[in-house]
């Protein structure tokens, strides 16, 4: 079994990697093999069983994947990892000695299932990664940390894999940095490790997320690597060879290797990464107020009116001058601000009018 213990004491970060789904025998045994080349991955992860958003897809080699896993081990000497999401799972992961077991993001975030794997772990000493629930909600991945805690184990590891999310945006699944930060805070004992296959969903984001989390403090990363990813059988656009995922391991920035090793940069960090979700969230609402100025462009210009109406603008400006003092904001950045707010508006409301000559 993985001893997290003496892993986490080391102060090392700890690297989880393999293939998201085992496929075939030689796949696996490969990907292991050439993994085993980098002498820096401390677990190989390789689903068998795989929850999948619509039937008919891949769901997984089941069982005959255990007997693979073994063999890997076998040839690599690296402890291994694999999901589990029913308590048939932790038993048959069990009788073919995985060393760690891991909980899925759509599994934590239904608590009857968490709460079967906790009932299936009673009395079993072997370490649980939990990753964050599929949705935004703090609480659901709270409450199956309790559960797997209270079914008495101990070495409970945390794996950060983004939210759904609504909003289209580059990630897959947005990291919403700021959840992950809150469960560190509450669970401080538990290292918590980055997965930014998941939060990615394509290579080319791979880098910039597993910086951030290195930045932000985390104690490792959990990423997938295939010996064929555009050929892999599930998230292939996601998945990198182990050469590659050498490379990407050797760019990272480790916080010990900073200007001043004995300056906790975390904080700066996270403040960063506060100020960057702020940043996101007024981008969203300045789009979002100029799509209601070009409704009123298509108002005014249904109905003749002209785009400028002095009164309504002093009256925006006169209304936003008033909250300044009691929000610690300078009359002279606020008048900016709203001379450029406004500025833009016109601009659209001027482009919805041309549109609707053009189309005449
Ligand atoms: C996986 O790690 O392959 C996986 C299915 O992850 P998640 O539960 O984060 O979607
Ligand atoms: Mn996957």
């Amino acid at each position: 079994m993985v001893d997290f213990h003496k892993l986490f004491s080391n102060n090392e970060p700890i690297l989880i990697s393999g293939p998201c789904s085992a496929e075939t025998r030689d796949q696996v045994v490969q990907t292991a093999l050439q993994l085993k080349q980098l002498n820096k991955i401390h677990l190989f992860r390789s689903g068998i069983w795989k929850p999948r958003t619509k039937p008919g897809m891949f769901e997984g080699v089941g069982s005959i994947g255990l007997q693979w896993l073994k063999e890997a081990k076998e040839l690599t000497n690296i402890p291994n990892t694999v999901e589990v999401a029913t308590s048939k799972h932790v038993e048959e992961a069990l009788m073919h000695e995985i060393d760690c077991l891991w909980i899925g993001a759509r599994t934590v975030a239904n608590p009857f299932s968490v709460q079967a794997l906790a009932e299936a772990l009673q009395g079993v000493d072997i370490p649980v990664l939990i990753k964050n629930p599929t949705n935004p909600d703090i609480e659901l991945w709270v409450g199956a940390i309790e559960r797997i805690l209270n079914a008495g184990i101990k070495d409970i590891v945390l794996v950060h894999r983004g939210f759904t999310s609504y909003a289209q945006t580059e990630y897959r699944n947005p990291p919403m940095w700021q959840l992950a930060i809150e469960i560190k805070r509450r669970f401080p004992q538990f290292p918590m490790l980055c997965d930014p296959s998941h939060i990615a969903g394509k290579r080319s984001l791979l880098q910039g997320i597993a910086q951030q989390s290195i930045d932000l403090n985390y104690n490792g990363l959990m990423i997938e690597s295939h010996i064929d990813p555009e050929n892999a059988w599930s998230d292939s656009a996601q998945q990198i060879t182990p050469e590659k995922l050498a490379d990407l391991l050797n760019n990272l920035l480790w916080r010990s290797g900073e200007v001043n090793p004995s300056l906790d940069y975390s904080e700066l960090t996270e403040l960063r990464t506060r100020i960057d979700q702020k940043d996101d969230e007024l981008i969203l609402l300045l789009s979002e107020r100029m799509k209601i100025a070009d409704e009123i462009g298509k108002f005014k210009k249904n109905n003749n009116i002209t785009i400028l109406q002095t009164e309504r603008w002093n009256q925006i400006l006169e209304r936003a001058l008033q909250k300044c003092d009691a929000l610690g904001l300078s009359k002279d950045f606020i008048r900016n601000y709203f001379e450029s707010v406004h500025l833009e508006s016109i601009f659209h409301q001027n482009n919805v009018m041309n549109k609707n000559e053009h189309q005449k």
